[in-house]
């Protein structure tokens, strides 16, 4: 077919535009080879707009029959404008928010609440094979839960998108369909101990951020384990890389974490009359945001609930008062009041009635908090240093521990979880539900970006390999030929990261080095990948940053602050402190093994002892101290691990994604906004499936759909009778003289991108 049999007089095309990203247009006259212009009008303002052409001829659009599909691949014309306006018209006209493009279920958040995700709906769906029923999260839950038991193979749910996308809900609503496809029917039983860990999880990892009031702030992989019989036995928990940061502080119009303010909310009732709580406007670790309370959230109820899910998850009192004693002690230190004295140094009374809150709460002695607090030890070989810490160097020290304190402790709930979840049934197989944000950029990124992104770039691969062996598969079973064709691999930009004298290894090794900055290691960055690396790259005036080539985008990282956040220090002494609390829970969870939860979890193959020297506050010595400086893992070495056994485990296992999409920035109920979208479908891989579907044969029709279709397109003597391969090779023969536009399959013929919207053309004009 030559352009001009395609681009002829009033063609629907799509043509750029800066607000709607692409606009429907139609050509006044059709398209010449030698043209070096092509007229074409847009639709909506029916004016003469005349566009260049020769690279630029503008993307067809599909024909009617196809639009509002349920499944974008079945698109004839696969691009960004089709796939953009396909999932505008099914949610703007039809609230349809959920789309299938390919194996991912498209998301859009309706910012409204829709009645379509009640109990009837998930007798609706269960049972039912995916392409029966509208494109749903349900039809995708129970794609995974008909899988596991059809092949007996482990499932995955993977949800990513942007913050407010939809994630979290989406992961419920999965949980939800197993608690009642795979429940007993018995209440109060293990089904309800596993949607129990969802509200305690929220209170300790989520928080109101400006892009979202409920903000998940840290990622999570939780397995659902099923007995022989399909029934949930129990499930298990990973977290990944939980924001620190924001126990100490928060950005403008955000908050802490809820617990925080759930709890100070219920400051008043007489069992929380020792943890001597104020309201969340005093203390500073909650109040620095200016905002502590949400529209339309009553903190005290949701404390009833969270504490509600704990007693349903069997965690005792005792631990639980555990819990609200540090979280109280938290908040005390933050208040602690730290002087600067004359000569530059830090001063803090021992009588300061937030230490002495604090010291009273976790059991240790407020003279040698309030001294270490103001001093650090500095080892060298030969002798040991007490040196006096400036006031802002007493200040991050204090707000370090603070923050250890933290994440110890929401580590420490996690394994309780975890241990109210498990079960010594023998699991026949499970299905993992993975929530975790979705690739970020903002105007300002740090490492925390870097690792999410990280993480994106590993997702991304392993979906990609996925898709393309799922197409590759499809065509063997059909046993029709099908060259390997070439889709964007991101090993090149992995490897870049996670490679030895890599960006990790790199910033890893200036963290071991005493006079280590992140200027050195930039400039280490520079000099070994500037020129080798097509990923990476810098602008002239600016040595403190760098550019890498995403997948979804080019990322510029600021290297201030990335040494300091890899190596996550805290005060050996405030720590010695903490370990020789008169509470044994508080030792405990201090100690220095309850570090690595993802070792712990995968069953005997931990490194316990490794990092095992047991310190006294009093006396240790240098040599061991240095002993264990060497072995303690920087955070990126953490993630690092963790992240290659989540691949492990998602390979193993059959992924469904769920691709979450932001509509809009302002949470209007069913606005589209093209542009964020467009973003969106980029960033996270949909556009990219697309890709690799229109590369190959992204049509298909079984033998007898296509006759019933075109038959107008056939005479009689086409028809072959019974046989309606035969036929259709016949009919094609003439219809589409070139052979490689298509071909026939076992059980299917396929097709190449515009062929259907060609026959489509052939059918209206009869
Ligand atoms: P983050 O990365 O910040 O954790 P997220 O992707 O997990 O974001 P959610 O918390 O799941 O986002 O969703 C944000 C809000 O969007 C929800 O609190 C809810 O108000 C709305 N929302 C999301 N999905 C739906 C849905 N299917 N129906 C109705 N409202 C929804
Ligand atoms: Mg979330």
């Amino acid at each position: 077919m030559k352009l001009a049999d395609i681009y002829t007089k009033e063609t629907k095309v799509w043509v750029p535009d800066d607000a709607l990203v692409w606009r429907s247009a139609s050509l006044v006259d059709g398209y010449k080879d030698n043209d070096d212009v092509i007229k074409i009008i847009v639709e909506a303002i029916e004016e003469e707009e005349v566009l260049g052409h020769s690279k630029d001829l503008p993307p067809l659009r599909n024909p009617d029959i196809l639009v509002g599909e349920n499944d974008l691949t079945s698109l004839s014309y696969l691009h960004e404008p089709a796939v953009l306006y396909n999932l505008q018209t099914r949610f703007v006209e039809r609230n349809a928010i959920y789309t299938y493009c390919g194996i991912v279920l498209v998301a859009i958040n309706p910012y409204s609440e829709l009645s379509i995700y009640s109990n009837d709906f998930i007798q609706l769906y269960s049972g039912r094979n995916l392409g029966e029923m509208d494109p749903h999260i349900f039809a995708i839950a129970e794609e995974a839960f008909n899988q596991m038991s059809r092949d007996d193979k482990n499932q995955s749910i993977i949800v990513t998108g942007e913050s407010g996308a939809g994630k979290t809900v989406s992961a419920k609503y999965t949980m939800r369909y197993f608690a009642t496809v795979g429940g007993s029917g018995d209440e109060s039983t293990v089904e309800q101990k596993v949607l129990a860990s969802n509200p305690i999880m929220e209170a300790i990892g989520n928080a109101k951020t400006t892009r979202n009031d409920n903000s998940s702030r840290f990622g999570k992989y939780i397995q659902i384990g099923f007995s022989g019989r399909y029934h949930i036995i129990g499930a298990h928990m990973r977290t990944y890389l939980l924001e620190k940061s924001r126990v100490i502080s928060q950005g403008m119009d955000e908050r802490n974490y809820h617990i925080f303010y759930q709890l100070c909310a219920c400051a008043h009732l007489p069992q929380f009359k020792p943890l001597k709580l104020m309201s969340a406007r005093d203390f500073e670790y909650t109040r620095n945001g200016d905002c502590t309370q949400i529209d339309g959230v009553n903190d005290e109820s949701e404390f009833k609930e969270t504490i509600h899910a704990f007693t349903l998850l069997g965690v005792s009192s005792k631990h639980q008062s555990l819990v609200f004693r540090l979280l109280s002690a938290i908040l005390h230190m933050g208040n602690i009041n730290i002087e600067e004295n004359g000569n530059g140094h830090s001063h803090c009374s021992d009588s300061d009635e937030h230490l002495i809150t604090m010291c009273g709460l976790l059991g240790v002695e407020p003279k040698q908090m309030a001294q270490w607090l103001c001093y650090k030890k500095l080892r060298t070989m030969a002798e040991v240093l007490i040196t006096p810490l400036t006031h802002d160097q007493a200040l991050v020290s204090r707000d370090a521990l603070a923050k250890h304190m933290y994440s110890k402790l929401f580590d420490w709930i996690v394994r309780k979880v975890n241990a109210a979840l498990s079960t010594t049934a023998e699991q026949h197989s499970f299905i993992g539900v993975l929530d975790i944000y979705g690739f970020e950029t903002f105007e300002n990124n740090s490492f925390e970006q870097f690792c999410i992104n990280y993480a994106n770039e590993k997702l991304q691969q392993q979906f990609c390999q996925h898709v393309f062996k799922l197409e590759q598969e499809e065509y063997v079973r059909e046993e029709i030929e099908w060259k390997f064709i070439d889709f964007y691999d991101n090993q090149p930009c992995i490897a870049l990261i996670e490679n030895k004298l890599g960006i990790l290894d790199l910033l890893n090794d200036e963290c071991r080095m005493p006079k280590g900055s992140d200027q050195s290691w930039a400039d280490k960055l520079y000099d070994r990948h500037l020129k080798t690396s097509k990923h990476f790259d810098k602008i002239k005036i600016s040595n403190t940053s760098f550019f890498i080539t995403h997948f979804a985008d080019k990322v510029r990282y600021e290297i201030e602050g990335f040494l300091e956040k890899n190596k996550d220090t805290v005060q050996e002494e405030q720590l010695n402190i903490l370990k020789a609390s008169q509470f044994e829970l508080i030792g405990e969870l201090f100690a220095e093994e309850s570090v690595d939860r993802d070792v712990e979890v995968t069953a005997g193959v931990g490194k316990r002892g490794a990092a095992k020297v047991k310190l006294s506050h009093a006396s240790s010595k240098p040599t061991s101290v240095r002993k264990k400086k060497e072995t303690k893992k920087t955070v990126a070495n953490q993630f690092q691990e963790s992240l290659a056994q989540l691949m492990g485990i998602l390979n193993s296992t059959t992924p469904h994604y769920v691709r979450c999409i932001k509509p809009n920035d302002y949470k209007l109920s069913f606005t589209f906004e093209a542009k964020r979208a467009v973003q969106q479908l980029r960033a996270c891989g949909v556009l990219e499936t697309v890709r690799i579907s229109a590369a190959g044969y992204p049509s298909r029709w079984s033998y007898t759909e296509f006759i019933a279709r075109y038959r107008v397109l056939m005479s009689t003597k086409d028809i072959v009778k019974k046989d309606p391969r035969k036929t259709c090779e016949k009919v094609l023969k003439t219809l589409i003289p070139e052979e490689d536009k298509y071909q026939p399959g076992k059980n299917k013929i396929f097709f190449r991108a515009g062929q259907v919207a060609y026959l489509e053309k052939l059918r209206a004009n009869k």
